[in-house]
Parts: structure tokens; sequence; C-alpha cells
């Protein structure tokens, strides 16, 4: 695998990192090894793979060609020593867990996470004996509190889903490492490597649902975990090969690769689109309240300036009216696409209360800061006029005393 492109910036290694046509018959696109199984050349360099002592491929859900060139371009976008492909960002988020913890120890998780997060701890690794402790990790003398010489990781999302409130990373990773064997993973699906690199700040693990921003069209489901050579030696050969075997097939990390080429110039226009959309809101009168990084009113602007490149392309905003107002708006949209997920080239819009987060119950989602009538927009790649003019129609139509603005955006958008 090329490593000349080592010192070049993240567009450039996105599109070229580890690979050179000329080692593969001048093919400019890398090659899909669709193969399961890989052919020893003698009994002896088999014996020396599976002792770990030989680098060469031998079966796809431990390591393939197609993957391992993925896994080397994740690496250096994150800023780690290696990477691990999965087949879903929950694949890959829950073969970190099984492979950092044991029955007896304690994870540290922020307060609010991915819906699907929160049900594995809870339904899944919290009932064989690890103990889950939900802490304001905004508030660090809590954090100081809650560790304990049992704690071995500390779990967060940053900005968080779908209330986009930020975490100090530098922060946390500074108390994280004052206690010898504390893992600090971080789920870096919201920004992506181009946005926020949590591996410079601090922290030990990057988890990722490459299905989202990474992928960017909707078209696969993957997951990747980033992190230093030992780690993720050990995610692959436990948590992959042995734990979960969720591995990602070889068509779906070329598709990923193709992704990857254009994610800077995405991000680029997923944050100016969203910057538009969230300022329009806010001088909407029948918008309650905006939840945007990018946004002067947010309440952790400066750490959002300090941690990201840009605001990242999620808005959460809440309109007076509540939750049945919430449910007119999203009924009335004609452009944005009522669905979950994210990241996609589509915008789409949801309603967490009813879609993804209605595996927490509605006392667990007000402790969690997710209101039942908080909608969110996940902006794409469209002419930011035309998504701002199906807001618009779509506020209108919501509520009666909203009717004004029907037609024009605010001047404050440009
Ligand atoms: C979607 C998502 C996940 C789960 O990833 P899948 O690819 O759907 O398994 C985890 N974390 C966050 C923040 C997500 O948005």
């Amino acid at each position: 695998m090329t490593n000349k492109h080592k010192t070049c910036g993240f567009s450039t290694r996105a599109i070229h990192h580890g690979y050179d046509p000329k080692d593969h018959h001048g093919a400019l696109v890398p090659p899909i090894y669709l193969s399961a199984t890989f052919a020893f050349p003698t009994v002896e360099y088999g014996a020396a793979c599976f002792a770990g002592e030989a680098s060469g491929h031998f079966y796809t859900r431990i390591s393939n060609p197609t993957l391992a060139l993925l896994e080397s371009r994740m690496a250096t976008l994150e800023n780690g020593e290696a990477a691990v492909a999965f087949s879903s960002g929950i694949g890959a988020i829950a073969a970190t867990f099984w492979t950092l913890l044991r029955p007896g120890d304690e994870v540290i998780v922020s307060q609010t996470l991915y819906g699907c997060t929160f049900a594995l701890l809870h339904h899944g690794i919290g009932e064989f004996g690890i103990k889950v402790r939900h802490v304001d990790l905004t508030d660090l003398a809590a954090l100081q509190a809650a560790l304990s010489p049992a704690t071995r990781m500390i779990y967060c999302e940053t900005p968080a889903n779908p209330n986009l409130r930020l975490i100090d990373i530098a922060a946390v990773a500074r108390l994280a490492h004052q206690q010898p064997n504390v893992t600090l993973v971080v789920d870096n699906t919201y920004c992506t490597p181009y946005l926020q690199r949590p591996l410079e700040l601090g922290a030990d693990v990057v988890v990722h649902s490459a299905t989202k921003y990474l992928s960017g069209h909707g078209d696969i489901t993957a997951g990747i975990a980033v992190s230093n050579q030992a780690l993720a030696q050990r995610i692959r050969l436990q948590g992959l090969k042995d734990l979960t075997g969720a591995v990602m097939s070889p068509q779906d990390a070329s598709l990923l690769m193709r992704g990857l080429k254009t994610l800077a110039l995405r991000m680029d226009r997923h944050c100016s689109n969203a910057q538009a959309l969230a300022e329009a809101l806010q001088a909407h009168p029948a918008v309650e309240s905006v939840i945007y990084p990018g946004l002067r009113s947010f309440p952790q602007y400066e750490l959002a300036t300090r941690q990201m490149k840009l605001p990242g392309g999620m808005i959460a905003f809440e309109l007076k009216g509540g939750i049945e107002t919430g449910r007119r708006f999203m009924n009335a949209l004609q452009l944005f696409t009522r669905a979950v997920s994210l990241g996609d080239a589509e915008s789409l819009a949801q309603h967490p209360a009813s879609m993804t987060h209605s595996t927490y119950t509605p006392e667990q989602r007000a402790q969690h800061g997710i209101s039942e009538g908080l909608v969110r927009l996940s902006v794409g790649l469209e002419d930011v006029a035309d998504l701002l003019a199906d807001v618009h129609q779509a506020l209108a139509k919501c509520g009666r005393n909203t009717v004004r603005q029907a037609a024009t955006a605010p001047s404050a958008v440009r």
C-alpha cells in the first residue's frame, strides 16, 4: 500500500491515500476484492497469518484488500493509526463496547445518545453486568465525581443527537486520562473528520455511523472505529472477528471510498445551507427556538468555533404550539423528505419523540433534553433557495399566526 500522500491535505488524502493505479493495471478506481477467502502459498505462511505474525489477508471477516484501503483512508483522515470497518455504525459501537468492557466495569456515557446506542447500553451490555452511568459531560465536576476505580470507558456524542449539545472533548480527555485504563470513545458521526478530529483532542477511539455523511448518498449502512494500532487490533480480533462478526462488504467499502472523495465539498455545502436555514428559522415568528452551533444564540457557540471547523448540517428547532404544530409542519414539507437518518444529499426532516428517540420513555426524553415538539432537520445539498422556500411554505401552513413571510426569505438570509 503506497503512503506517498501522507503529508497532503484532507481532500487529497481522501481521494488518493494508500492507492497507486500502477499497482492495479492502471485502474483509476480501486478494484473490489469480492473474495471471502485467500490462498496461502505454503502452510507455514498460513500458520503465520493465523498467529498474527504475517500481515497477509486470509479471510474477509478479519481483513480484505478493499476494506484495508478504506480503513487506511479513514485512519489518516481521523489522524489515527488504524481503523476497522463494520457493516453498520451500531456494529462498530457494539464491537468497541464488547471488546473493551467486562462484567463489573463501569461506563460513563453522555446524557443524550443516538436511540439504538442508548438501547444497546441499557438492553445490551447493561444486562451483562456492566454498569451504565449517564452523566452530564458538560459538567466536569459531575464527571470527576462519577469517575470510580471501576470506570473503564467514557462514551459520548458531540454534537449530541438530536439536541446538538456539545461536549468539550479535550477537557473530558484530560479528566479521563488522570486515571489509568479509562478509554474515551467519541461518536463522530455528526461531524466527520472534516469538521472535528477527536483523536487530536485526546480521545482514544472514534466511532462512526458511516451510513451518514461519510457515505453521503444514503445507499449503504456502514460503520468505522479508528484508534491506535493496539486498540484497533483488539477491536478487530475480538469485537469484529469473534464478538459481532459485523464485517463490511467489499462493495460497500468501494461505495464508501467514493463518498469520501467528495466529503469536504459536501460538508462545506451542508454547512452553508444549514447556516442559511437556521438563520431563516430564527427570524420567523412561528419558531420558538432554533438550536444550531453556527448561531450566536447557541449556548456553546464559543466551544463550537473552537472544536469544530464549521457548525455542521444538522438543525433542531421548536415551533410555537409544540407537538401538534410540529406535526403539521412536518406534513406540509414538500422538498424535505420525512425520514430518519442524516447526512444524505437529500434534505430530511424527522420528529425525534415519535421516531429516532421512541426507544426512550417520555420521562427519559425529558431528562435527556428532547422535548416532544422538537423537529430535527438534516440539511442536504439542494439549492438553498429551494430549501428556504419549502420551509417557509410549511411554516405558513402549520399555524394560523404564522401566515406572513410565506413567500420570501427574511433579509437576514443571504
Ligand atoms: C445512525 C447513527 C448511529 C448508528 O449507525 P448505523 O449505521 O445506523 O448502525 C450511531 N450514532 C449516531 C450519532 C448515528 O446518527
